[in-house]
Parts: structure tokens; sequence; C-alpha cells
């Protein structure tokens, strides 16, 4: 008896140890993400300034670069907007106390709402009240993936409102295929105009069911913008996708320019032969996200950024 309870106790102390753990890398990420853009959507702006021709849209672009090394020399927010924080967790199947990560997910939301500081953005839609931490029911909101092996892999992607107001779901004609398709995104930007913060990330997926292409095409704004899609044929739409995108000449936050989009991510599922489910998630300029790889062994590998704050 007293063996056991002796057990009880230390895997209770485990327990305890992985999810402040979690907590703690939760935190670090998130509070990385709001400050510091990826390396890649820093680049694109970089390269996407030197190409324009416009001065409006140049002016834009650098007063962007400009927040995001003000951000980064003030450790503050790169944008007032510090989104709905949204977390993809990979858990290995080996991995121990899953129940315990959601949450220390919502614990690190907490804390970095109040130390970092995050705005307050999550709101009761019935009653129009701010639970003031940015939590609530489904909130912080977590997409789980099971895989092989004993690690636990966390993204943050905080996730701001203007970008989301304008992302769009439908059931397109399957006939028309990819042609459809094509014309289901442009309209989206177009009809999004300057209202997600241009220049933005699509994310694009089709197939599956309604639910399932939306959660693809935000899955699919993780994606670096250096990392080009390992099948050519559909790295040829999003580049076709793209330079459309690009002429319709909305530009930076609105004003005109060539630079409305830095960059387009399709994924995709199998549909039924009678169904196209299309979806475009659009991500602003502050396309935010930080991930982190958590051991078996209680190592901490910081994926996007390896300082730890
Ligand atoms: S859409 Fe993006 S850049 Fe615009 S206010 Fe929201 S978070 Fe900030």
């Amino acid at each position: 008896m007293a063996l056991s309870y002796k057990k009880d106790l230390e895997e209770e102390v485990v327990n305890l140890e992985i999810a402040k753990i979690v907590e703690e890398v939760a935190f670090n990420i998130l509070k990385q993400a709001v400050i510091y853009l990826p390396e890649d959507v820093k680049e694109a702006l970089r390269k996407a300034s030197k190409e324009e021709t416009s001065a409006t849209a140049k002016t834009q672009l650098e007063a962007i670069m400009d927040n995001v090394e003000l951000a980064e020399r003030y450790q503050a927010p790169v944008c007032q907007d510090t989104g709905t924080i949204i977390f993809y967790a990979k858990a290995g199947s080996q991995v121990k106390n899953l129940d315990r990560i959601e949450e220390a997910l919502v614990k690190a939301t907490q804390r970095a709402t109040k130390e970092v500081p995050l705005r307050p953005n999550a709101v009761d839609p019935f009653t129009q009240k701010n639970s003031g931490d940015n939590t609530g029911r489904l909130i912080p909101y977590v997409n789980w993936e099971i895989v092989p092996g004993d690690s636990l892999e966390l993204t943050v992607m905080p996730k701001g409102g203007g970008s989301e107001n304008v992302c769009v779901t439908g059931t397109l004609v399957p006939g028309e295929g990819i042609r459809g398709l094509k014309k289901f995104v442009i309209d989206a930007v177009i009809k999004a105009g300057a209202q997600p913060c241009p220049p933005t990330i699509l994310g694009i997926a089709i197939g599956g069911g309604v639910d399932i292409s939306i959660k693809l095409a935000k899955k699919a704004l993780l994606r670096p913008l250096n990392e080009q899609n390992p099948d050519p044929e559909i790295a040829k739409i999003e580049e076709e996708i793209f330079e459309a995108a690009n002429m319709t000449g909305i530009g930076p936050m609105g004003l005109g320019g060539k630079t409305t989009v830095l960059g387009v991510h399709i994924d995709y599922a199998y549909r039924h032969p009678a169904s196209f489910p299309a979806a475009v998630a659009f991500n602003c300029w502050a396309s935010r996200r930080a991930a982190a790889r958590i051991s078996a062994d209680g190592t901490i590998e910081y994926l996007t950024r390896k300082a730890k704050s």
C-alpha cells in the first residue's frame, strides 16, 4: 500500500512537471509569435518592397517593416490585434499525460495575456462579454494530430480578426475543376480588398467537406513562404493564383500596387464525386506563427526562433 502511494505520488510529480514544461513552452512561443515575424515573412516583405514600383506601395511596405523592427526592439506585439489564439499540437502516440496539455495551453494563454501583454480578444458570442484573458469555450483552440514517436510539437498561430473576417468557404461546381477554383479565390481576394491588411498569405484547400477544407486552408498558412509545395502540379497552380492575385492591383494595405499577396499555399483532400468544397483562409502581413518541440526527456527545441524569448 505504502509502495503504491509512493508510486502514485511520483507519477503526480512527473505529470505536474510535464504540464509546467508545456505551459512554459507555450508561453514562450506565444510571446515569440506576437513579437517576432517569422524570417520568411520578413524576407518576403523586404523583397516586395524592393520590387514595388508604386511609391505609395513602397511607403506602406517600409512602414510595415519599421513596425516589425520596432516590435523587436521594444519587445512589443507587432500588431495591436494579437488575435485569437490557435494551437496546433502534433503529439507522438507515446507522449504521456496528453490530457494535461489543453489545461497547460489555457494557463499559458492567460499568462501571456497578462505578461506580454496581449489584447483580450475572446468574447462570449451570446452575452458579448469579453473574458479578459483570451480564453473561453474552445479558445485557445487546439488542433490535434497524432503521429508516431514520443515528442510533442506545439505551434501557435495568433490569428488576427481583419484577415479572419474575409475567409470563405464554398462548394464549387465539380465540372469546373481548378478553373472554378481559381475564379473562386480571385473573387475572394477582390471582395476582401483592404480588409485583411494586405499583403496577405492565402491558404487554399479543396476537397473533403466544407469543414475539412477550411481546416486544411488555415493550416496551410503555417507553411513557410520559402518552402515550395512538394507537388510540382500544385506548385504551378499556386504560382498562377499568386500572379493573378497580384494583378488585382489592391496592393499593400489596399492602397494600390503589385503586392497584394506574399504567398499562396494549397492543400487538399479527396472529395465526394458530387461535391467540390473549397476554402480560402487569409492571413495578413502580420502572419504570425512560432513552434517548439518537447522531447520525452524534457528537452526543448525552439523551431522558429532559437532564443527562448
Ligand atoms: S488583420 Fe492582421 S495586421 Fe490587420 S489589424 Fe488584424 S492582426 Fe493586425
